[in-house]
């Protein structure tokens, strides 16, 4: 049984977090430390640790997260100057919460894909 994060709490509204959107499969909520002007994580509301454990069964949860993602990134007056989705998994990749999250990040030009 994979062990919840804090991200679990922020989808039950046990610890507050600024939520831009929430229904039966996502909940979508501000980064607390913002790396770009909009910087928000859209998450499935059932705990997955890392992309390595999505099922075919999350396969709605994870067709949400984008369709959710476009709207808030209409929401946020971002969608026609553009915007990255960013989804870590592992160490390599910097994941540090392992709830799979999806990083919408916008509002300013984000250069290259990767530093190095
Ligand atoms: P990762 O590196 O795992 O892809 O990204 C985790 C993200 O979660 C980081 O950008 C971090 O700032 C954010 N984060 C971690 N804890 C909290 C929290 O308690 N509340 C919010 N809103 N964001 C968090």
């Amino acid at each position: 049984m994979a062990e919840e994060t804090i991200f679990s709490k922020i989808i039950r509204r046990e610890i507050p977090a600024d939520i831009v959107f929430q229904d039966e499969l996502v909940t979508a909520f501000r980064d607390i430390s913002p790396q770009a002007p909009t910087h928000i994580l859209i998450i499935p509301n059932q705990l997955i640790p890392t992309l390595n454990d999505v099922k075919a069964s999350d396969e709605a949860a994870l067709g949400r997260m984008m369709t959710v993602a476009a709207k808030i990134a209409k929401q946020e007056g971002i969608a026609e100057d553009g915007y990255r989705l960013i989804m870590n998994c592992n160490q390599d990749a910097g994941q540090v919460v392992f709830h799979i999250h999806m990083h919408l990040v916008g509002g300013h030009n984000l250069g290259p894909l990767l530093s190095k």
